[in-house]
């Protein structure tokens, strides 16, 4: 993962002078219907707009968003059913678009652009859900009271050395339940409740957020602590001096747990030539490196070029099963943590 990056701002430029390329707007709507997507979307603050306003000045087709948390967008769009307007589900965590694909909320599509420009662990074996950007979750630690060194697993947060010292989510929130997913599809139920008996014999302090855990670690009400990798870069792009850093954990064996935004298109969905044209459109390098830049994630195109700012932080080897393992063992994950003690 060492590439190197022209800054998001000038491929949005790139991408703006591709549209001045005449494009046959009028016979590509009537063979589609009307000119519009609709996406119901919980990455409202993943700053992702400009990447849609791209799309609609290269293709004419206007996109316009129903905004929500994960938990609102999804029961929103269960509820109403046929009735839907939506026709994508642009979301966070593969656990969240496996449960939407789950419930039936999302189609199959067949797409030889998708298949080209997503790798197959970054999508729903199925094909019900692709991943767009990738993030990984891993060790944050104070760059003034630890050292790299002192660390190594993610188990070996549950050393004594870390008592009183660690903060962490609950288990309640969904990324959590992604890693722990994980840890089961890796390394098997027995060790991955190990792994989490180690950090609650530890007694962590309950911290509701990503941002909230990094800014403890810089205060040193924690030392360490584990969040997703974008956080810490908005934090250090505002602060380059923020004294926390990342730590990639697991890496002899079994690799960082990384997980994915993504989008699918919805069971229901009125537009769907127009769907799956805006869903190809964000796998291209040009609307990969707009959409993954502008909110500090990895590109799922691996023919796209990382931030800068990430690529500062080095390249790790992440875990090789495919994301949909969040899914797949996610209420076992829920089922451990119970049993583990960890609220
Ligand atoms: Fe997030």
């Amino acid at each position: 993962m060492t590439r190197v990056v022209p800054s998001a701002l000038a491929l949005l430029a790139g991408l703006v002078l591709a549209l001045s390329v005449p494009f046959d707007l009028g016979a590509s709507l009537q063979a589609q219907g009307s000119g519009e997507v609709v996406v119901y979307s919980s990455r409202s603050h993943y700053g992702s707009e400009p990447v849609f306003e791209a799309f609609t000045q290269q293709t004419g087709i206007r996109v316009t968003f129903l905004m929500g948390n994960n938990n609102e967008v999804f029961e929103r769009l269960r509820s109403e059913g046929a009735r839907t307007k939506a026709d994508m589900l642009l979301t966070v965590d593969a656990g969240n678009l496996w449960n939407a694909a789950r419930e039936g909320l999302l189609a199959p599509v067949d797409s030889a652009v998708l298949e080209k420009n997503i790798p197959a662990r970054l999508q729903d074996p199925q094909n019900r859900w692709f991943g767009l950007a990738v993030r990984a979750r891993t060790i944050m630690y104070n760059t003034a009271r630890v050292k790299p060194a002192e660390l190594s697993t993610y188990e070996a947060l549950g050393d004594p050395r870390w008592k009183g010292r660690l903060c962490l989510r609950t288990s309640t929130n969904i990324y959590n339940q992604s890693l722990l997913a994980s840890f089961i599809r890796q390394y098997g139920e027995a060790q991955a409740e190990k792994i989490v008996r180690g950090w609650i014999a530890n007694q962590p302090t309950y911290i509701n957020g990503d941002t909230q855990i990094l800014e403890a670690i810089a205060a040193g009400k924690c030392d360490v602590g584990i969040t997703n990798t974008y956080y810490l870069a908005r934090l250090v792009e505002k602060n380059p001096a923020f004294p926390v850093a990342p730590f990639w954990p697991d890496q002899g064996a079994g690799g960082v747990h990384v997980n994915v935004s993504g989008a699918g298109i919805t069971a229901n969905a009125t537009n769907k030539a127009q769907a799956l044209r805006l869903l190809e459109f964000l796998s291209t390098p040009e609307a990969q490196a707009v959409l993954a830049g502008a909110s500090f994630e990895y590109p799922a195109n691996e023919a796209v070029p990382m931030h800068d700012l990430l690529r500062k932080w080095g390249s790790f080897k992440p875990q090789p099963a495919g994301v949909a393992s969040a899914g797949e063992f996610q209420a076992a994950a829920v089922k451990l943590a119970d049993r583990a003690g960890y609220k």
